[in-house]
């Protein structure tokens, strides 16, 4: 039996390939279904997630020549997205033919034929193996270890230890000069080591330090429900500072002004995360090993399924994450994610949180720490990750670029620049200062 595929297919190109294959007559390959889109760049990687779950060996999405896109720098992006979702089934362990992802090779009749023919014919060479079992959700039979170990985590926050002289000092000048109306940071409470807010120079007496406690999201929480106008600094660890970053880029932070007063993480701390690097400003684990670089496909896809069948769908990596920020999330929606099965399908759910975040976590592990089941999710995140470090020598909350707005702001849609990220008319217009102590 052939293999069934799906084919997204650009308007512009490869649906008109298609059309003059069919009147010249040419022979195409059964068992694909062809669904035409105004864009490569209208292809979500969700829906291609997607398909796969539903069913689907195989998904190819064939768009026009990089740089002659109908709709400016649709594609541009698409190609990022698409790599990232390469990626994402790399480390799954999930066959490379699976995906096919293929710019300008399919506008002639004969070039969408061979294209196609090429693709059915890898897919149909392909067992019906564990890797689709995963892409489908089908996780019978998994263990409830995990497969390979993995450095443990620190789930607590660190010992609470003096905030550094030179951090207190700034801190109280910042208040004291009025320049920011409020300092978040931890205070030792009745409770353990919480979060507080700072209002004079002399509550500051109270504030501590706890390398392991991430702030960036009770951060955006506070400045959520402030007026604009509000300044406000955020004493923090680096990933925490490169967050607000993310967030800011996202314009969470309209007509505020937000600083942070970075710790540098100490050689223990940065241990306990898995943290290669924990310097004031610096990059994270980005820079670690791959822990399944020793893995093959096989054991990717144990080690995968083995982890994803613990999930207890509890939303708890989603709710800590500082960047999963969106007003609606893909992963309440019930005829993506079915609600009432567990464990939730690996693809719409694990796949797609990592492939949300790809270009904006920044490696704080809150998600891994918070994780009830103890899911080896920083493995998913570092290697999206790594892959754009690799590609574009991107870290996410480093700057304040995306590769995926970069690539679609390559021209701007009169050939001339674009605006840049951040200035008014950009991507994501930020019209609120961020300065990093
Ligand atoms: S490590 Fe997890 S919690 Fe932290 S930014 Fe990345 S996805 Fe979000
Ligand atoms: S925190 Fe862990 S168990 Fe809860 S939804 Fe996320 S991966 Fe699943």
């Amino acid at each position: 039996m052939s293999a069934v595929a799906v084919c997204f297919v650009c308007q512009w190109c490869a649906q008109i390939g298609a059309e003059r294959a069919g009147r010249d007559r040419l022979q195409l390959p059964g068992g694909f279904v062809m669904v035409p889109v105004p864009c490569a760049g209208a292809v979500p990687v969700d829906v291609v997630l997607r398909a796969f779950a539903d069913g689907a060996e195989g998904v190819a999405v064939l768009g026009c020549h990089l740089g002659g896109c109908h709709h400016n720098q649709g594609n541009r992006g698409a190609s990022v997205r698409l790599a990232l979702l390469g990626a994402t089934l790399a480390t799954l362990g999930v066959h490379p033919h699976r995906l096919l992802v293929s710019f300008g090779s399919a506008h002639e009749g004969h070039q969408f034929a061979s294209v196609v023919e090429g693709f059915m014919t890898r897919l149909g060479a392909l067992s019906q193996g564990a890797d689709l079992a995963l892409l489908r959700g089908r996780l019978e039979g998994a263990a409830l270890a995990p497969g390979c170990d993995l450095p443990p985590r620190e789930p607590e926050a660190g010992a609470p230890s003096p905030l550094p002289a030179d951090i207190l000092e700034e801190a109280r000048r910042l208040l004291a000069s009025g320049e920011v109306g409020h300092v978040l940071g931890l205070a030792v409470t009745d409770g353990g080591v919480l979060p507080e807010v700072f209002s004079t120079p002399q509550e500051l007496e109270r504030a501590v330090a706890a390398s392991k406690y991430p702030l960036a999201k009770t951060f955006w929480r506070f400045m959520g429900g402030m007026p604009q106008g509000t300044s406000a600094a955020l004493v923090c660890r680096p990933c925490d500072a490169r967050a607000v970053r993310e967030q800011t880029k996202m314009a969470q932070y309209e007509g505020q002004t937000v600083r942070c007063l970075t710790l540098g993480c100490s050689e223990e701390d940065a241990h306990k995360c898995g943290c290669a690097n924990p310097g004031v400003d610096a990059p994270s684990y980005v820079a670690l090993p791959d822990p399944l670089a020793d893995l093959d496909p096989a054991g990717r896809i144990a080690f995968w399924r083995d982890s994803f069948q613990r999930c207890i769908k509890c939303y708890g990596c989603r709710n800590v994450c500082p960047v999963c920020i969106c007003p609606s999330c893909r992963l309440e929606d019930e005829t993506f994610v079915p609600p009432g099965i567990l464990p939730p399908p690996p693809l719409p759910w694990h796949a797609c949180r990592a492939l949300h975040v790809a270009d904006r976590c920044v490696g704080c592990g809150a998600c891994q720490d918070a994780c009830p089941s103890g899911l080896p999710l920083l493995a998913l995140h570092g290697s999206l990750s790594g892959h754009l470090h690799r590609e574009s020598a991107y870290i996410a909350g480093m700057g304040m670029t995306s590769p995926i707005a970069a690539a679609m702001a390559a021209q701007g849609p009169c050939g001339g620049p674009p605006p840049a990220w951040g200035e008014p008319g950009g991507a994501r217009g930020a019209d609120r200062e961020v300065r990093h102590g």
